[in-house]
């Protein structure tokens, strides 16, 4: 049976993060990864579009505080502040929004977040951040779309509301012209990974831990796991001995919400009046509703970023990718009619477009986390080192600050290796 100190099961941020810093420490690692390719919920697709197309991360979010900022700095990545070009196009039952709309939609979302911090004091510790936030004004459920299914890929009700609060995110935004996914790659180069290594079994009672899968078997001193929870919660990686209840609890805790992306490609110079960067939406009556998002043209490139979240996005994946195609052609015509069809290549043409499908990949069962209500503290728990580090769960799932992102995910992965690292000394001693 092969044998390396550190075992790392995943090759996404939390994955690559973690396997770089055990390298950098001086110890051996193998990273196990299930896919035939790395970078896991970050994937630059080129082919398609012609472009980089990101299917899953997008944004380098806070980027002050965000590690992967001087990696993709360094790396020559020239990230681009998306938030200093930002414009948006908001439509009204297939018109443009007026200046008055527009500043009566402006003044709704500057009071959703008070609202909830207000709240916060008022609800008990189980109270959702749908329970919170205001309704009833014309803006409301389209502030609360974006804030729900857009942003977080699911609805305010199923959001704990001090989570909510607590992972907010802050600019910059930047954006990477070759993608994230593309930056991932290249943080990765050089670490051991094997790809097409499905993990189904991990052993961890004994000194030894054991995976084990098609692959074969490997003993590592110590494990770190980092695949989605939903593939956790699904029972996909067996441990035994089996998880403490309030791990599997916790999985179980931080469902992974669905924001589908798609890419649109432009037949001609028709840019729909909208500048590079710009973004489209439109206002809806209930957050709920399957209203796409588009971002325009990014880098001057020939294609439309579209975003389906939440509820709809489930929905739709269950048809897979023609159906978000078809759906977000229909949303671009509330708009524009039939000029919509006539600036994007035919549907059927190849490399017209291209969309995602995290909701059907078995290594993903979805996007990324929300805490349930009242269960916050689930990421705390899914984050503590088990067997003093010789088991440890990483992941954009297990940060408390961070969670959802790449950030998260990257630090969380640093910090599991720093336990598991500390488990080989304590061991040696
Ligand atoms: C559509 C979309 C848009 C997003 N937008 C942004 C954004 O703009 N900015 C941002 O910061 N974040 C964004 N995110 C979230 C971000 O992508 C994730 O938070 C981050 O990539 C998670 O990294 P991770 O390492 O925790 O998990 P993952 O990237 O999921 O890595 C886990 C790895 O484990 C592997 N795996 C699963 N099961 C097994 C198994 N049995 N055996 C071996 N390997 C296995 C998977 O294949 C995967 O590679 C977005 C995500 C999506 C889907």
């Amino acid at each position: 049976m092969a044998e390396t100190d550190i075992l790392v099961v995943g090759a996404g941020a939390a994955g690559i993060a973690a396997a770089r810093a055990v390298r950098a420490a001086g110890r051996a690692c193998q990273v196990l990864e299930a896919r035939g390719r790395i970078g896991g919920r970050a994937w630059t697709e080129r082919a398609t579009l012609a472009a980089p197309f990101d299917l899953g991360a997008t944004w380098l979010h806070q980027a002050g505080d965000n590690p992967l900022a001087p990696l993709a700095e360094a790396a020559g990545a020239r990230p681009f502040d998306h938030d200093a070009v930002r414009s948006h196009a908001c439509f009204v039952a297939g018109r443009p929004a007026t200046p008055a709309e527009m500043a009566a939609y402006d003044a709704a979302y500057a009071a959703f977040h008070p609202a909830l911090r207000a709240a916060r004091g008022r609800l008990g510790p189980a109270a959702s951040a749908g329970e919170a936030a205001p309704r009833g004004g014309p803006w409301d459920a389209t502030v609360a779309h974006w804030e729900g299914p857009v942003i977080c890929a699911a609805p305010l009700v199923a959001m704990d509301l001090g989570d909510f609060l607590d992972t907010q995110l802050d600019p910059p935004n930047l954006l990477l012209p070759e993608g994230v996914g593309t930056l991932l790659e290249g943080l990765a180069a050089g670490l051991p990974i094997a790809c097409g290594a499905v993990v189904e079994r991990i052993a961890w009672g004994g000194r030894r831990v054991v995976a084990e899968g098609g692959f074969g078997r490997i003993a590592a001193r110590a494990a770190i796991v980092t695949v989605p929870t939903a593939v956790l919660a699904a029972g996909a990686l067996r441990f035994d001995p089996a998880l403490p209840p309030a791990v599997e609890q916790a999985a179980h805790d931080l469902p992974l919400g669905l924001l589908s992306k798609i890419g649109l490609r432009a037949s001609g110079a028709d840019r729909l009046g909208l500048a590079p960067f710009a973004g489209l939406e439109r206002q809806v009556a209930r957050e709920d509703e399957a209203a796409m998002t588009f971002i325009a043209w990014p880098f001057g490139q020939d294609h439309l970023m579209g975003f389906l979240g939440g509820e709809a996005a489930w929905a739709l994946s269950a048809e897979g990718p023609a159906a978000l195609a078809a759906h977000a052609r229909a949303e671009l015509r509330r708009a524009y009619g039939a000029r919509a069809d006539r600036a994007l290549l035919p549907a059927d043409e190849e490399g017209a477009w291209l969309a995602s499908d995290w909701g059907r990949d078995p290594f993903a069962r979805g996007a990324y986390s929300h805490a349930r209500p009242g269960r916050a503290s689930a990421r705390g728990v899914l984050g503590a080192p088990l067997a003093g580090g010789r088991l440890c769960f990483a992941g954009e799932a297990c940060h408390p600050r961070l969670a959802a992102t790449l950030a998260g995910a990257w630090e969380s992965g640093a910090a599991a290796a720093r336990a598991a690292l500390g488990h080989l000394l304590t061991e040696t001693a």
